[in-house]
């Protein structure tokens, strides 16, 4: 006997999504493309890998994702330093300045795909997790704020799901947020030894953050905590209300959480979540809002900006909570063969159903030639197709297959002319209320 070779495993907070979960995630890009259609906004990709400085600066070094959440290695053979992105906000920004995207004007722009965060493992957080995001640049007024927001709204509404709530604050402009933080050192430096290890740490690189605090000891403290809405001036509370007479126009309901921050140091005036209560303690499914000075500090020319990112993880498990996953089939019709001959019928025929838009699993062979009929029929009834063709010695002498419905008992087994089974089948499909409209 031969040892089996050891098992390579997954890297730990890296998930495979297996087929049995690909409906979802279909229904859910399906849905995006759709939604950010809807908007006008235009898909842009840009890479996995960034150069570490984008996040840095990008980001700000007193984050978490910078502290202590990104992978970032040395390439081996130049000595890059090198980042897997653990957001996409940074590089989108810098591929709009590299390409000068915004010479004629603002850009709506949408993007997909997975970020890296070296974060503890759990329910809604992993290591490699997918986000949507969207991005308007050079849009200054609440009006896109509203927009970015309404576009979610109508992402949940697409995927029939409920009970997402609107939270949203002002964090105000630099000024105001400094004016705030110096306010908010003194009153945390009162309770300095109340404070746990993380706020201390935060207490004087991001006291901000501290508000965001999930340790119960702390909320009392934070509750009580000098608030950013004390020191907005007046362009800044005209632009927040200038949103939330938006969002009420669109009967769109919210709740304003003045606790409310985002790690991201280059957030300024708008900033908001969606959250939901099934998700467990991750139940964030979407944060947002306005980071004006980006794209200035990456070295463009100063232009506003405003965005959100959706972690897809998060919102394809309540999918899954809500019922909300389309039922996909691999199959409409099942292509069973025994014989040289057959084999080489079936394949055309197999080709010609799915030239008329079927979807058609042919029945796949052995080293040693097909499976008898009757394996080759439990296969068919497991796929879920709702017919078996079959093609034995007999009907192929007489150019002739069998179909025989799979789904719907009393239906009888025929015999087709092949010239017919085409069309044989779509009138069968039609008739038998299945949904499938042949393309024409
Ligand atoms: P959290 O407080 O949950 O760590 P965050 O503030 O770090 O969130 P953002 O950087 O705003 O999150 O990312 C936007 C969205 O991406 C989050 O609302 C969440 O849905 C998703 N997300 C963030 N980190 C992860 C992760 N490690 N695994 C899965 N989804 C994530
Ligand atoms: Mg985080």
């Amino acid at each position: 006997m031969t040892q089996g070779a050891q098992k390579i495993t997954a890297v730990k907070g890296m998930n495979d999504v297996l087929p049995e979960e690909g409906a979802a995630w279909d229904d859910f890009e399906r849905a995006a493309r759709d939604v950010t259609a809807a908007y006008g906004y235009q898909q842009i990709r840009t890479p996995i890998v960034e150069q570490t400085r984008l996040f840095q600066r990008g980001i700000g070094e007193v984050t978490d994702i910078v502290e202590k959440e990104m992978y970032s290695f040395v390439d081996r053979l130049n000595g890059d330093e090198l980042t897997l992105r653990p957001e996409s906000t940074a590089g989108v920004v810098r591929a709009v300045i590299e390409h000068n995207l915004l010479y004629d004007g603002p850009k709506r722009l949408w993007y997909l795909g997975p970020m890296f965060r070296h974060e503890r493992p759990q329910r809604g957080r992993s290591r490699q997790f997918y986000q949507l995001g969207v991005e308007a640049l050079g849009f200054a007024g609440p009006d896109v704020d509203a927009e970015v927001i309404l576009m979610c709204r109508r992402l949940w509404d697409q995927l029939g799901l409920s009970g997402i709530r609107l939270e949203i604050n002002s964090i105000g402009s630099a000024n105001e947020r400094a004016a705030h933080r110096t306010a908010l050192i003194a009153y945390l430096e009162k309770f300095e030894d109340q404070l746990d290890a993380d706020a201390r740490r935060r207490l004087h690189t991001n006291p901000l953050r501290i508000l965001d605090t999930k340790n119960p000891a702390l909320q009392e403290i934070v509750e009580a905590a000098p608030r950013i809405s004390a020191f907005l001036g007046a362009q800044s509370e005209a632009h927040f209300e200038g949103l939330k007479r938006l969002l009420l126009d669109a009967g769109l309901e919210f709740r304003v959480n003045p606790r409310l921050v985002r790690g991201l140091d280059y957030y300024n005036l708008t900033v908001f979540e969606w959250v939901c209560d099934e998700l467990g303690a991750q139940g964030t499914v979407c944060g947002g809002g306005r980071y004006d000075p980006l794209i200035e500090l990456l070295g463009g020319k100063p232009a506003p900006a405003c965005g959100f990112g959706m972690g897809l993880e998060r919102v394809i498990d309540l999918m899954g909570q809500q019922g909300r996953v389309s039922k996909s089939s691999i199959a409409d019709v099942y292509v069973v063969h025994q014989g040289d001959l057959a084999l080489r019928v079936a394949m055309t025929v197999s080709e010609e159903l799915r030239g008329a838009g079927f979807q058609v699993l042919m029945h796949g062979n052995g080293a040693s030639g097909p499976a008898s009929f009757k394996s080759q029929m439990r296969r068919a009834d497991a796929s879920g197709a709702a017919f078996a063709v079959i093609l034995g010695d007999d009907e192929v002498k007489a150019q002739e297959a069998s179909v025989k419905p799979l789904r719907d008992a009393k239906a009888a087994q025929q015999r087709v002319a092949l010239s017919r089974l085409c069309e044989h089948i779509i009138d069968a499909t039609l008739n038998s209320g299945e949904v499938f409209v042949a393309e024409t």
